[in-house]
């Protein structure tokens, strides 16, 4: 086999398709027969499509790391924080590991902008990364630090959504 360089992808910004761009790397990996881990920050719910997907998938694991409700910006609950820390010590368990070729790490920029984590514990599993685990970090409001350390910042930008005809969230589509 060809030796990897693994790398590290932000996909942020306020438009629609970064976890779905994710989910696609995922895929494409699983294709190459490669290994992937996904822990989704601030999510809990089992109605989102690649939950129930995962459990077709060969070599792809789907954990979520949150409450299947809203957080509360800036005064999060203490039961979202302690299911935030079970996450990024996962991550670090998973990324340590050197098991995973792909390890996305789904909403951690949402849940560093609201408190639930502090930034320097994402820029930290980023050095305990082997050099062939590639690792995604998804989510609006990545900071200019993970950024800076990325290799690769995609900006999703919105240019209309169908949310704001009174659209409301369409499976397959939202979850
Ligand atoms: P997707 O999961 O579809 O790839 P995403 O990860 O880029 O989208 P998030 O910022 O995580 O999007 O938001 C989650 C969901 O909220 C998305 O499925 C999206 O359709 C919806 N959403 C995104 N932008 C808006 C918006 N401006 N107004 C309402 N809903 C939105
Ligand atoms: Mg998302």
């Amino acid at each position: 086999m060809k030796s990897k360089k693994g790398l590290v992808l932000v996909y942020t910004g306020n438009g629609k398709g970064k976890t779905t761009a994710a989910f696609g790397l995922a895929l494409r990996a699983i294709g190459h027969g490669e290994k992937v881990y996904m822990i989704q920050f601030m999510k809990g719910s089992p109605d989102y499509g690649e939950v129930q997907a995962a459990k077709y998938l060969p070599n792809f694991q789907l954990v979520q790391k949150g409450r299947d409700c809203f957080v509360k910006k800036g005064n999060p609950a203490p039961e979202d924080l302690k299911i935030a820390r079970e996450g990024i010590e996962l991550a670090r368990d998973v990324i340590s590991s050197g098991e995973y070729d792909l390890v996305i790490l789904d909403e951690i920029n949402v849940a560093v902008d609201y408190g639930l984590i502090p930034e320097e514990e994402v820029l930290n599993l980023i050095d305990l990364k082997p050099e062939r685990t590639t690792l995604v970090l998804t989510g609006r409001y990545a900071t200019e630090k993970l950024m800076e350390k990325a290799d690769m910042v995609s900006e999703v930008k919105e240019i209309k959504h169908h949310y704001k005809k009174g659209i409301s969230a369409q499976p397959g589509i939202e979850y």
